[in-house]
């Protein structure tokens, strides 16, 4: 058990009309068992595919893009070990119509990482990825980037560059908008790039999204790792993501931490309001 987070918690000064909504686009079936260290077989969970967008007067970001309108071919292009029974409802481009949402105001999205579940979306929203150069290398080469290899075709990358600046036991990060209410810290080890997006809104509520470092909040409550196969098989360097799921359990009195794939986890983050 690592000890909590002892030290202060980093500034933040969100301005008062910043905000943060859920954006669920659908789920997929695994087995606890493949989810977490002890899960059960017999235990199915839908893993979210979700995306959240973080309303901001400097400009709006998706963390990242959830299922798009292509997710059958998105999954029938996955290896057969990972395709999954998958649900899809009304994806992010689809919820933005219906919200009124102005796109006008949309810098870009800002991958976690570049695994399908997290990137299908994009193929409906034209605007900027924005993602560090591990993750760019990542996407462009890996068999695990093959959807967005697909997805990304003429999108814009906007990369963003880590200053050596520790954040909350991370050691480099970058404050999207300077105000610290939008801080994405490298945690890699999942994929190279990988990251968690730590966001402070107006009331001082803190939350931190941190992608598949684990996939459910087992792995948060119950201090557990993935299943030794799935992590040989789902991470690029199991050790790391290890460091990083001990740093964000350090944290979790402290702030909402939203693994990417639990739906109980997005419990009380506001839908898109409809227009
Ligand atoms: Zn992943
Ligand atoms: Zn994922």
């Amino acid at each position: 058990m690592p000890s909590a987070w002892a030290g202060p918690l980093p500034e933040a000064t969100p301005p008062a009309d910043m905000a943060i909504y859920q954006l669920p686009t659908g789920t997929y079936e695994t087995r606890a068992a493949f989810a977490v260290c002890g899960g059960s077989f017999r235990d199915k969970r839908q893993f979210a595919s979700t995306a959240i967008l973080v309303q901001h007067p400097k400009g709006d970001l998706l963390i990242d893009a959830g299922f798009g309108s292509d997710v059958a071919a998105h999954v029938a292009a996955l290896p057969l070990f990972q395709r999954a029974p998958y649900r899809a409802a009304k994806t992010v481009s689809q919820q933005f119509d219906a919200g009124g949402y102005d796109r006008a105001r949309l810098l870009g999205v800002l991958v976690t990482h570049s695994h399908w579940d997290h990137v299908s979306g994009l193929d409906g929203l034209r605007v900027p990825i924005w993602m560090n150069s591990g993750e760019r290398h990542y996407g462009a080469e890996d068999t695990g980037g093959k959807v967005f290899r697909t997805v990304s075709a003429g999108h814009e990358i906007r990369e963003y560059e880590f200053n050596a600046v520790p954040y909350l036991g991370f050691p480099s990060s970058f404050d999207v908008h300077g105000d610290g209410s939008m801080v994405v810290a490298l945690a890699g080890g999942h994929t190279p790039g990988s990251v968690a997006v730590f966001v402070t809104v107006p009331s001082g509520k803190r939350y931190a999204f941190i992608g598949d470092l684990t996939w459910q909040l087992d792995g948060i409550r119950r201090r557990v790792e993935r299943p030794l196969p799935l992590r040989m098989l789902a991470d690029s360097d199991p050790e790391q993501v290890r460091q990083g799921l001990l740093r964000v359990i350090a944290l979790a009195g402290l702030m909402h931490v939203v693994p990417a794939h639990d739906l109980d986890a997005y419990d009380g983050i506001p839908r898109l309001p409809l227009g």
